[in-house]
């Protein structure tokens, strides 16, 4: 196949003489058809796994966020332990102190043993309060994990589900991929190598869509008005003629 990017103006005219633009244009809007579709199933599979992959991270911060809580509460338990052996040996101290009381011989010495037991006692209903407020924090670390696990187990089932939707959406548009792409080689060869170069240029500039039709004096995809002369350039079929504003190819419906 020729190119003719870089091809002398007596061999760009050689060729315009072998093939006709409106045959061209017919060729280009068929090749349209399909790009369109092949431009949607490539978004598709691009956009499909972004997604899946977004909340996929959303799910995992929500596991973070019920670790940590597991971890608040593992922290909460762990102390209560140790205020509930502090009270076990403030109770203790307190009996062997009373056991004490009786075998003192001096006043002084009795009256220090009486300071002390009420010192413990003092003691003792501090870590009692500590271990009360205690519960209440269990209780509201239970709960919180308890309403995280929920979360977390309906977003699994939400990630899973989308997940397996996208997988086979996936798969689908991959076969339907191939089969845009096949039957699309199968036109191209029919286009002249600088008027498929020019429209695949386009194409990829302009979100898959080249060749528009004009409706009603405009350009069927900006809608910016067109002026006579211009319409007129489409009709003669002499050349491609492109949209001033979006740049897009531009052709009558009625006219092919
Ligand atoms: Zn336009």
């Amino acid at each position: 196949m020729a190119k003719a990017v870089g091809s002398s103006p007596t061999e760009s005219i050689a060729i315009m003489t072998t093939t006709s633009i409106k045959d061209q244009i017919r060729k280009l809007v068929d090749l349209q058809v399909m790009d369109i579709e092949v431009y949607r199933l490539k978004s598709e599979l691009r956009d499909r796994p972004a997604e899946i992959e977004a909340f996929k991270a959303s799910f995992e911060a929500k596991k973070d966020k019920l670790k940590s809580l597991e971890d608040q509460l593992k922290a909460i338990l762990v102390r209560q332990k140790g205020d509930e052996g502090e009270l076990k040996s403030k109770e203790e101290a307190i009996l062997k102190a009373d056991g004490q009381l009786f075998q003192l011989k001096t006043n002084k010495e009795y009256q220090a043993k009486l300071l002390e037991i009420e010192s413990l006692k003092a003691d003792k209903s501090l870590v009692e309060e500590k271990i009360l407020l205690g519960f209440d924090q269990i209780e509201a670390a239970r709960k919180a994990v308890e309403v995280e696990k929920a979360v977390v187990a309906s977003y699994e089932k939400e990630f899973q589900a989308k997940k397996k939707e996208a997988d086979g959406m996936i798969a689908v548009a991959n076969d339907q991929l191939k089969v845009k792409e096949s039957q699309r080689s199968r036109l191209t060869p029919d286009v002249r190598p600088d008027i498929l170069s020019r429209y695949e240029r386009i194409l990829q500039k302009k979100e898959g869509l080249a060749i528009v039709p004009v409706k009603n004096h405009a350009c069927g995809r900006c809608f910016m008005h067109l002026t006579e002369q211009l319409i007129h350039e489409i009709k003669m079929h002499d050349q491609l003629v492109a949209c001033d504003a979006c740049a897009r190819l531009l052709y009558l419906e009625d006219d092919l």
